[in-house]
This record gives C-alpha cells, sequence and structure tokens, in this order.
C-alpha cells in the first residue's frame, strides 16, 4: 500500500478530511486537478456549528482574523436572527473560502498530508483489500490505498466512474456574482433587494472589494460558459437599475439551484463527500459547511477501521448520517428558491414569512436549521442529548479551566464524567477512550432542538462532537455504545 487513503480534491471538504485523518495518525495522499490553488473567494461565510467543529480542532482561532461576524443568517433573503442562539458563536462568520482553504491547507500540511496538484483521479480499480487510483498529469501513475475519497466537487469523477447515481431537481434559475471595486458605491450593504425578474446584492467584503451578486429567475444560462463582465454588468444594471460604478473585476462566476444528491454516499472502498455528494442553490450558504461537516463525520470513522479496532460496517453510518442531512438542505434550497421568485404572489408570500419569523419558535428553528445546531444522529441511545452536538459548556478538570470542545482537540473520544458522579468504566477502550472528570457549574444545558437538559452525569463523545451516549444515573448500554462506534474491546486479562 502506498498510502492508507486517497482524497480526490483539495476544496474546504477534501483537506478537512485531510487534516482529520492526519491527526488520527492515517496516511494520506490528495491529488487535485487543478495546477495550484486558485485563491478564488467563492463561499462567503460558515454558520455556527462549523464555526465549533473548527474550534474543537483550534482551527477558528486561525480563521477569526481573516473574518467578520453578523449577528444574522436569512433564509431567501429574509433576516434571521441568530444572537439568541445557545452556542459561543450566535452569528455567521462573513469570510471567503480563499482564508478558510488557507488555513485548512496549512493545518493539514503541517500534520503531514501531501497535496498532489495537476493530479486529476482518471480512474480506479477496487478489490477486498484496495483500490488502485490512477492518476493524470505530469506526476501521475496508479497509488494503491486502502480507501478513495471523492472531495472532488460538484462535477465529481470519483462519483461518475463509480457509478453512483446523482438524481434531482433542475436548475430553474440563474445567480451570477462578481467580486469588484465601485466609483459610487451604496452607502450601506443592499441584501436581497428585489427588482424586475430577480434580485441584488451588495456586499463590502474586504477593504475596497464589494461583491455583487444578480439572481434572475428569467433565464437558465449554462454553467460551463464562463461569464464575461459585461454581461454581468448588463444583467445586474437590468435588476438594480444601476451598476454602482463597478470596475476592475476580481472574480466573476455563475451559480444556478439544480439540487442533486448522490444515491449513495460509499461503493465498496470508495466514499463521496461535500459537493461531490450534494449540490444545491447557495442560498442560506450551506454547502461549504456541510462538506466540513462531512468530512469530520467521516474521518474519525475511517481511522478507527484503519486502525484496526472497529469493523467495516463503522463506515456505513457515515451515509445514515449525513444523508439526510444533505437531503434536509436540498429541500429547504428548493423551497428557498421558491419564495426568490420574483412577482406579487411571492412578494405576498414572503410577507407572510417574514411574518411568521418575528415568532421564536420559529425563527429559531429554522435558524438552527441553518446554522446545522440542531442535527441529531440516531446512536440508539435515549438520553435526549445523545446523537446531538455537546454544548460547549466551561469546565473545570485536573488541568485547570476548560470548555467542553477544546477536550476534543486531538480528535480521540472522551468519556466525560461530570460534577462527582461515579466516573463509569471503559475497560477494555482505554487505548481508544480518554476519560476526563471535570465539574461543571451548570446545573442545565440548552440543547438546539431538544430545550433544557440537566447537566449528565457522564457523556461519551465522539471525536465529531457528537454524543454517543449520556447518562444522568447508572451506566446501562455504555459498553453498547463504546463496541458500536469504537469497535470491540481489548481486554488484558
Ligand atoms: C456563489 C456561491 C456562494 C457560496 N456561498 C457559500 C457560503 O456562504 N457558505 C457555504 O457553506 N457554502 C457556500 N457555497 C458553496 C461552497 O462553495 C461549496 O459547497 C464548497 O466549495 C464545496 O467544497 P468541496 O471541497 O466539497 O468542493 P470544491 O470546493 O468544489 O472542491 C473540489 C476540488 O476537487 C478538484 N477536482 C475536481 N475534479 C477532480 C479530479 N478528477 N481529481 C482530483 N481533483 C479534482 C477541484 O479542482 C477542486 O479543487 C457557495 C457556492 C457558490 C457558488
Amino acid at each position: 500500500m502506498e498510502t492508507q487513503v486517497v482524497i480526490a480534491g483539495a476544496g474546504p471538504t477534501g483537506l478537512m478530511l485531510a487534516g482529520e485523518l492526519r491527526l488520527a495518525g492515517i496516511d494520506v495522499i490528495v491529488v487535485d486537478a487543478l495546477p495550484a490553488r486558485t485563491g478564488e473567494s467563492r463561499a462567503g461565510g460558515i454558520h455556527a456549528r462549523t464555526m465549533e467543529v473548527f474550534d474543537q480542532r483550534g482551527l477558528l482561532e486561525r480563521m477569526l482574523p481573516h473574518g467578520r461576524p453578523i449577528q444574522a443568517g436569512h433564509l431567501a433573503g429574509l433576516r434571521l436572527d441568530f444572537s439568541d442562539f445557545p452556542t459561543r458563536y450566535p452569528h455567521t462568520l462573513a469570510i471567503v473560502q480563499a482564508d478558510i482553504e488557507r488555513e485548512l491547507d496549512q493545518h493539514a500540511t503541517s500534520l503531514g498530508a501531501s497535496v498532489r496538484w495537476a493530479s486529476p483521479v482518471l480512474g480506479f480499480r477496487q478489490d477486498a483489500t484496495g483500490v488502485d487510483v490512477e492518476i493524470g498529469g505530469p506526476d501521475g501513475g496508479w497509488i494503491r490505498a486502502a480507501y478513495l475519497v471523492g472531495c472532488d466537487g460538484g462535477r465529481s469523477a470519483v462519483r461518475k466512474l463509480a457509478g453512483i447515481g446523482f438524481d434531482g431537481t433542475d436548475a430553474t434559475m440563474t445567480g451570477m456574482l462578481a467580486d469588484v471595486e465601485l466609483t459610487d458605491p451604496p452607502a450601506g450593504p443592499l441584501f436581497s433587494q428585489r427588482g424586475g425578474p430577480g434580485d441584488f446584492s451588495v456586499l463590502g467584503f474586504q477593504e475596497g472589494w464589494y461583491r455583487l451578486i444578480v439572481q434572475r429567475h428569467d433565464r437558465v444560462l449554462d454553467r460551463a460558459v464562463e461569464p464575461g463582465f459585461e454581461a454581468f454588468r448588463e444583467s445586474f444594471r437590468e435588476v438594480a437599475g444601476t451598476d454602482f460604478g463597478m470596475h476592475s473585476p476580481r472574480w466573476l462566476s455563475q451559480y444556478g439551484d439544480a439540487a442533486r444528491q448522490a444515491d449513495r454516499y460509499r461503493e465498496g472502498r470508495v466514499f463521496l463527500a461535500g459537493d461531490a455528494a450534494h449540490i444545491h442553490y447557495p442560498a442560506g450558504g450551506q454547502g461549504l459547511n456541510m462538506g466540513v461537516q462531512d468530512a469530520v463525520n467521516l474521518g474519525w470513522k475511517l481511522a478507527t477501521v484503519l486502525r484496526g479496532e472497529a469493523y467495516d460496517d463503522l463506515l456505513d453510518s457515515y451515509a445514515s448520517e449525513r444523508h439526510p442531512v444533505a437531503a434536509r438542505v436540498l429541500h429547504n434550497t428548493r423551497a428557498q428558491t421558491a419564495l426568490s421568485r420574483p412577482g406579487p404572489h411571492s412578494d405576498a408570500l414572503r410577507e407572510l414569512v417574514a411574518g411568521l419569523f418575528g415568532i421564536d419558535d420559529v425563527r429559531r428553528r429554522l435558524g438552527l436549521m441553518i446554522a446545522a445546531l440542531d442535527i441529531c444522529y440516531d446512536t440508539k441511545s435515549d438520553h435526549p442529548l445523545a446523537g446531538r452536538r455537546v454544548p460547549d459548556a466551561d469546565l473545570v478538570t485536573a488541568d485547570g479551566a476548560g470548555r467542553v470542545h477544546r477536550l476534543l482537540a486531538a480528535g480521540r473520544p472522551i468519556l466525560l464524567a461530570l460534577n462527582g458522579g461515579d466516573v463509569p468504566s471503559v475497560e477494555g477502550w482505554t487505548d481508544r477512550v480518554d476519560c476526563v472528570t471535570a465539574t461543571c457549574a451548570d446545573d442545565r444545558w440548552t440543547v438546539p432542538g431538544v430545550g433544557e437538559i440537566s447537566v449528565p452525569a457522564a457523556v461519551l463523545i465522539r471525536p465529531d462532537g457528537h454524543a454517543a451516549w449520556a447518562t444522568n444515573g447508572p451506566d446501562d448500554g455504555l459498553t453498547d455504545a463504546l463496541s458500536t462506534w469504537f469497535g470491540p474491546a481489548h481486554l488484558t486479562t
């Protein structure tokens, strides 16, 4: 075996996965078709759960200086206030994808991942023990690995080569965007202003630079054709009535609202993650977030199986947990397209929906969905925290003051025993699970999607930050949870 995992694609999903695997000591080679990183700004923000996931690995503090917090998110351009959400990050972080990718690249390569540019995946063949991956480009050839993960974007070669279906709905509209300078900028940001056949936005996102977006529902452009600047200016002016003196375009792109999802995330030793597994209208800014979270779900599972600790079927839980998450995002983005259509009927619907956002329960339910804080995996455990992300509560441990998410920096499972309760035994798993005893000043935690719960006496936290098991009393079910998620016990007697 030349390496343990080949990752196709050095976008945010592939780089996050490479970092996760290296943290767990797994050999990984990342290959990308491009000659070098483009530095294109692309996505403009991340949400609370992704900030938490980055924070779990100590990455967020490297990104914060490049970003700007914005208290709200949106659904179809209708403001959703996030400020009372139970997280340390009750806001959106406006940060361009290029900055995120650079930090993820540094993280993964500093941990020993190698990234090979100008190296497209051209083919693969798999057998019972591994997969041979054919790489093109000047340093091409075959790489033998135990697994191949296609993080190679919406037009994924890996997905096509694996024969995995990608059904869904076709595009009904076109969005165009340009990063430009303006001689006559508006006084403040304009977000989702409706006009004629669509809407437009003007967002100042870096010193002197503006992102202009125009979304039109009267045309579906071919995404393979690069938009020209004059065509963008013309289209923008038709909707906005002005071009704000746009000039010096740095980057232009276009997108649609096609929504498609891989019908399976796994074909033997080949997996899909990120845009390779799901594409959708970028409204609400959920795609990059979802790719990073796919990677964090898959990484520790691949590592656990590759270290020979758990059986291969642990890997099936990647699809059973992450497929429904993406299906829900596709669903909400289709609803956002419908809400965004021009005309008096949609205007009336938007007014009604905006009114509903004034009801706190409605706003929270939709906002927690966009921020991905309410995700619950089926961990077969009854406790209300089981399957959900564990809140980042302040703690005092033997090492002093700390907090829950910082316990996850090494990407290892944690059994956290709180407030003097009995410390359940993890005998048989001590090589894989770290036990931490701590006090927590809270009596109750607010868990998105559940409400308030009593702070558990013990919680078993997976490396992705989700609770595999929790208890307020006896440790019934702990042994089952340990074997399900981290493999059979290694008993020494
Ligand atoms: C206008 C716009 C705004 C957006 N805003 C947001 C936002 O605010 N928040 C958000 O979360 N998301 C947003 N998104 C979505 C986000 O950009 C994507 O979801 C994200 O880039 C997906 O990351 P990825 O790593 O899965 O795929 P990609 O970023 O597409 O990376 C795939 C990589 O694979 C490489 N590749 C392709 N083919 C091969 C091959 N055969 N072999 C090897 N490598 C290959 C590519 O070169 C590329 O580097 C936005 C998207 C658009 C278009």
